[in-house]
């Protein structure tokens, strides 16, 4: 179910957003070689709760954390532990922030020290897919015309887009419709109304687009162990314009790439 917006709505949504962008500007200062993940969960946690809100994510159907922390191969839904950082490695850090009554969410995938010049053209193309998605996210189109942009533009360069996980409506739910794949084709699917407020999220493969989940019933990696990265915004749709309610300028004002 579609829930619709009210320009007030919006605005709540935007607060919360800006709790979010701040929090993952706190991780941001801390995401370095060395450090354990579940301290930056910790980071996370404190900045949302000092600041009047909750962070969605944990005790979403018994999720533990914060944050998801996905290192490498793993493409989302990682829990932060003890694992430390280390030279060559990307991590996503995945928030969500429940606020006023409602949700925001956004993601962001860093390389830390030295990664391979392979990696780094994966993040960059999967950041790029996501303004593209974004920039057809407009009253008008439809949903397959946000994940055509983004398929086609990984697929180009050669990466592989998850089907399995997509991305969502935000509100009063973390997750609600429609689903927002990152493939798809043009013209298909739910049409764009103003109003609609949806997270889009390309998750994109340097391999194999094939997942499995491991054990814990949470954590997704890549079926061949190759790296996987993760970009995310939160987005309202209005008559006018589309604006991108979260943002990255906290954290790449702390952080260098
Ligand atoms: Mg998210
Ligand atoms: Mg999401």
């Amino acid at each position: 179910m579609i829930n619709y917006k009210t320009s007030e709505e919006v605005q709540i949504i935007k607060e919360s957003a800006d709790i979010l962008g701040r929090a993952h500007g706190e991780v941001a200062k801390h995401v370095k070689e060395g450090v354990k993940t579940s301290f930056l969960d910790k980071i996370a946690e404190e900045f949302i709760r000092d600041h009047q809100a909750v962070p969605s994510f944990k005790g979403y159907n018994g999720f533990p954390a914060a944050l998801c922390i996905s290192v490498n191969e793993v493409v989302v839904h990682g829990f932060p532990s003890d694992y430390e950082l280390k030279d060559g490695d990307i991590i996503s850090v995945d928030c969500g922030v429940f606020h006023q009554g409602f949700h925001s969410d956004s993601a962001y995938t860093y390389p830390i020290g030295e990664v391979s010049p392979a990696v780094i053209a994966l993040l960059k193309a999967t950041k790029d897919s996501l303004y593209l998605g974004i920039e057809r996210a407009v009253v008008g189109n439809r949903i397959g015309d946000v994940g055509n942009a983004i398929q086609k533009f990984v697929e180009a360069k050669g990466y592989t887009v998850v089907r399995e996980l997509v991305g969502h409506g935000v509100g009063k739910n973390l997750h609600e419709g429609p689903e927002v794949p990152n493939y798809g084709k043009r013209g298909s699917g739910p049409l764009l109304k103003s109003g609609m407020v949806i997270a889009i999220e390309p998750m994109v493969n340097l391999g194999t687009r094939n997942i499995v989940q491991e054990r814990d019933g949470w954590t997704i990696r890549t079926a061949d162990r190759k790296p996987s990265a993760h970009y995310e915004h939160t987005v309202a749709i209005m008559e006018d314009k589309t604006e991108v309610l979260t943002t990255h300028k906290y954290i790449e004002e702390n952080f260098k790439f």
